[in-house]
């Protein structure tokens, strides 16, 4: 078969759906970027530095990063910047031998390894949502979201040391770190052989920017630099990521909103009797089976809102008061 065909015929097309009234399916912040902030951004641009190949990452990108990672052990060599988290993750699919997820879980490893043709195995978690015990080693490339992405749940510590300890290499995905707020990156001190992924999409309303980063050894970092792109993130996307970190007090507030709606639904959402996981990302998950999933996905078109189906249950990321209002409202009259 000829190069074209075969990869149409294993990789996925990448396709985006129609926005809905109510769109909660891809776990975007319900707030846009503030506006005033896009002013300075603005007003920094400078038409001579468009003219050039701009510098990715920029070093003073990368000093305001390290001052809200605010570790004393990091410094400027320890850190990458990608165009998304998403673009780290792909150029981790072809630094590795082999890449190992866990689902349900982030539904780009698997399409990216595909769309690569890496190999890759996949192992489910456990009924209790544990990470399963596998064989793993030097060579392989673990990908683990924490918060989960779609059940939201936390692993323990002790689960990712494990595989650290096997030798494996570590992709601790903190795609939705700030609205858990705790973090593993201090594991980094004790090992190598691990690299925390983080993104600007999320907390930070800036999915439109793609700009995402990864913090590791120097010796990773400097490996996945000779890999990626040369200036794979533009000037523009690098400025607003400054102009947010340094205004990161309006964010703090935003992201307490959501976690303080992502509570509120929780605890309907049990009252309801649904059956959900204890989510720290910006969505909630409520764990059905394919018939009862598919029942309520499509009721919820009717009412044009977009959640995102799984083959375990639903994952609704949460929105602004009144969105979470209305489709509690529609999960009430389902039950
Ligand atoms: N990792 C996880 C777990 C995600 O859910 C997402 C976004 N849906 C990403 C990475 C990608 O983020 P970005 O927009 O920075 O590419």
């Amino acid at each position: 078969m000829n190069p074209v065909d075969l990869i149409i015929r294993r990789a996925y097309p990448y396709e985006t759906e129609k926005r809905d009234r109510i769109y909660l399916a891809l776990n975007e912040n319900p707030f846009p970027f503030p506006e005033e902030l896009t002013k300075e951004v603005f007003r920094r641009l400078d038409g001579d530095k468009m003219r050039i190949y701009y510098d990715s990452p920029d070093k003073e990108l990368i000093e305001k990063i390290l001052e809200y990672l605010d570790t004393d052990f990091l410094r400027e060599n320890n850190v990458s910047i990608g165009n998304g988290a998403d673009e780290i993750i792909y150029v981790m699919m072809i630094m590795f031998d082999r890449a190992v997820f866990f689902p349900p879980t982030y539904s780009c490893y698997r399409i990216f390894a595909k769309a690569v043709g890496a190999k890759y195995l996949e192992v489910p978690l456990t009924k209790d949502l544990k990470i399963p015990e596998i064989e793993v080693g030097e060579g392989d490339v673990v990908f683990i979201p924490n918060p989960n992405n779609p059940t939201g749940h936390i692993f323990e510590k002790e689960e990712i040391k494990k595989i650290l300890k096997k030798g494996a290499f570590v992709a601790l995905d903190e795609a939705y770190y700030e609205f858990h707020g705790e973090s593993y990156i201090d594991l980094l001190k004790e090992y190598e052989n691990l690299a925390i992924i983080r993104t600007f999409s999320k907390a930070f309303s800036l999915a439109a920017q793609r700009i995402g980063y990864v913090i590791s050894s120097e010796k990773f970092i400097d490996a996945y630099n000779r890999v990626r792109l040369p200036f794979n993130v533009s000037y523009v996307s690098q400025t607003f990521a400054k102009v947010a970190l340094e205004h990161i007090g309006i964010f703090k507030e935003r992201i307490e909103y959501i976690v303080s709606e992502r509570e509120r639904m929780k605890k309907a959402l049990k009252e309801l009797n649904y059956s959900i996981s204890d989510s720290r990302g910006n969505f909630v998950f409520i764990f059905m089976d394919k018939r009862e999933r598919d029942r309520l996905v499509e009721q919820l078109r009717w009412k044009n809102i977009a959640v995102r189906s799984f083959r375990e249950g639903v994952r609704i990321t949460i929105g602004k008061r009144e969105e979470n209002e209305t489709i509690l409202k529609e999960l009430e009259v389902f039950r």
